[in-house]
């Protein structure tokens, strides 16, 4: 079967690393201003510009048998143009959703799945509003192009408000209160197109200046109950809207219970851990689900963390213990780019914890 992959980054090369052993073959297509080095030497790179009409698109990428996205940020209706000659998962109608914080809290919410309190905003005036209107402080982010916390603002007073950039306030937004959480976690699980679903074990994440820093899975301070709620609220997400693919929904958990901060249409930076925990990773599980396939398993034997390198110039021999895996994008440095990452395992999370926070150490010092 052959795959096209919209985008070109990290994301696509590991879904294209899972794919080739499977006999899977790839396509991947993006403008001419993409850094295509991530996926240089697995498959055929097609830009965008030289295609004027789909169908020459569709002919360049070699006539897909399926088409899948790296991220959200896509143009949909070009997505809708190729639905015309393949399937394309998940399904542009959700990618939708997911790409506008606005639709997305709104879409949780008619599931009966909790998000922060929140209103659309698209002048300074609805920002105030909503800030009176919460309990606590609040945090304004664009409904969309937001990454790594890039384009978000915590908001205390009116002094803030009037602070930010009239650019800003006219875009349309969302005002989110701050949730008192404990911990952050992802739920990251697979649905293929006969309704099968499969769950990962919740995943803990810490972040370093709004940068995915170490996971580890299962997350260590949920109870059962947790668990069970996040396997719970995934599977509804997943089966309300008929997805086919992986799915990322990360949450803050609370005394209240777990509340939905984003969801990702996607394989997620969360997710890289599956890659070395013996069971089919969240690669090998999107590529499955989407090629009609029974999903492979999602329960590990042991426990399993990732450190992102960010930014920093890591070699197979600083990183690798007798346990440890490196994962290299095959990206020149930069500053807090995300340049591979070192997945770990270990028999229970107090040994997991301490190694993955002595690798963070060896790689960035103090600075985490
Ligand atoms: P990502 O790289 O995960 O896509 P993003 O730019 O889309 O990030 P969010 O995940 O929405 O941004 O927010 C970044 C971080 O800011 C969260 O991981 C969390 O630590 C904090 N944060 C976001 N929203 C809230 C909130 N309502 N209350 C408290 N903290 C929040
Ligand atoms: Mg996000
Ligand atoms: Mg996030």
């Amino acid at each position: 079967m052959r795959i096209a992959i919209k985008g070109t980054g990290q994301l696509a090369r590991m879904m294209a690393l899972a794919g080739w052993p499977m006999g899977f073959s790839f396509a991947f297509f993006g403008s001419k201003q993409e850094n295509t080095s991530c996926i240089e030497g697995l498959g055929d790179i097609v830009f965008l510009e030289d295609h004027a009409d789909v169908s020459s698109l569709y002919e360049a990428l070699g006539k897909p048998d399926v088409i899948t996205v790296e991220k959200e940020e896509v143009d949909t209706a070009l997505l809708r143009q190729l639905q015309g000659h393949c399937p394309i998962y998940p399904d542009p109608d959700v990618i939708d959703i997911c790409r506008h914080r606005g639709r997305e809290k709104n879409w949780i919410n008619e599931q009966g799945i909790a998000t922060a309190n929140y209103h659309v905003t698209a002048n300074r005036e609805q920002i105030t509003d909503a800030l009176n209107s919460f309990t606590s402080s609040a945090i304004l982010k664009t409904c969309s192009g937001g990454y790594d916390g890039y384009n978000q603002w915590r908001l205390k007073t009116e002094q803030d408000i009037q602070d930010l950039d009239d650019s800003v306030c006219v875009q349309d937004c969302v005002m989110e209160e701050m949730v008192n959480f404990s911990t952050e976690v992802s739920v990251i699980a697979a649905r293929n197109s006969k309704g099968e679903v499969a769950v990962y074990p919740v995943t803990e994440n810490y972040h370093r200046r709004g940068t995915l820093l170490i996971s580890e899975a299962p997350a260590p301070g949920l109870t059962e109950e947790q668990e069970a709620e996040a396997q719970r609220m995934i599977s509804t997400l997943l089966n309300a809207s008929g997805y086919v693919g992986v799915l990322a929904m990360e949450c803050f958990v609370t005394e209240q219970g777990l509340i939905v901060n984003e969801l990702a249409p996607r394989v997620h930076n969360s997710g890289h851990w599956t890659m070395n925990a013996g069971i089919a990773s969240q690669f090998e599980n999107h590529l499955r689900a989407i090629t009609g396939m029974p999903l492979g398993s999602t329960t590990p034997a042991k426990n399993g963390g990732m450190v992102n390198l960010l930014g920093v110039d890591v070699t197979a021999q600083d990183a690798l213990a007798e346990n440890a895996y490196l994962h290299l994008y095959n990206k020149s440095v930069k500053p807090n780019r995300k340049m591979g990452h070192v997945n770990l395992q270990a028999e229970d999370s107090e040994s997991l914890k301490q190694q993955l926070n002595a690798l963070a150490a060896q790689i960035y010092g103090d600075d985490i």
